[in-house]
């Protein structure tokens, strides 16, 4: 099983790159951001817990997190169709990280790599301001973006620490180019683990 984790703080185009390439290369696209809105909109109880967390901003607790992404191993297990998993927004917690890493170390021949997206913090604003008018999503405003990333330097930058101590391969990719500019160079590092 290969896997790919796509990491960058919110608004370097993680969920725009992960879609690309989950197609691309028939990986199961894991995006907990997206779980937790469908759970929201639904108004699910896992959607009510995890509300007060996203529109402020802040991560939602690890155990609600993994609850999730045991669900999702525990279904694709029965599908196999799949290469691998795509986690698009996740790990984003040491905890969450370690969790995984022992999750995965079930399948015998799993691989995983890191994809790296680069953006300055002045881009990030940009774009997540642009996204608040486009898209109307709540956890947008001016504060919350602040917010989430803070909580992005704080808690998930990180994670990249770990990966490199247990020396998982790391992929730094510049986020700030043309949406597919990003996606080329992105698969060029991807072919020879992925083809
Ligand atoms: P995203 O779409 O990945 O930027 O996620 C939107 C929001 O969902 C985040 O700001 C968090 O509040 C929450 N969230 C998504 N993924 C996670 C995660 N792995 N751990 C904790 N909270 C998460």
């Amino acid at each position: 099983m290969k896997n790919v984790i796509i990491f960058g703080p919110p608004g370097a185009g993680k969920g725009t790159q992960s879609k690309l390439i989950a197609e691309k290369f028939n990986l199961f696209h894991v995006s907990t951001g997206e779980i937790l809105r469908k759970e929201i909109e639904s108004e699910t109880i896992l959607g009510r817990v995890a509300k007060h967390y996203v529109e402020k901003g802040e991560l939602v607790p690890d155990e609600v997190i993994m609850r999730m992404i045991d669900e999702i191993f525990v279904e694709q297990n029965k599908l196999k169709k799949f290469k691998g998993y795509l986690f698009d927004g996740f790990p984003r917690t040491l905890h969450q990280a370690k969790e995984l890493n022992k999750m995965l170390k079930q399948y015998k021949q799993s691989e995983t790599i890191v994809i790296n997206i680069i953006v300055s913090e002045k881009e990030i604003l940009k774009r997540l301001l642009n996204r608040a008018k486009l898209e109307n999503r709540e956890d947008d405003s001016e504060d919350v973006i602040m917010n989430r990333i803070n909580v992005y330097k704080k808690q998930t930058v990180e994670v990249l620490n770990y990966y490199k101590e247990i020396n998982i391969k790391i992929v730094d990719i510049d986020g700030e180019d043309t949406i597919e500019n990003v996606f080329k160079k992105i698969c060029k590092h991807l072919k020879p683990l992925l083809d």
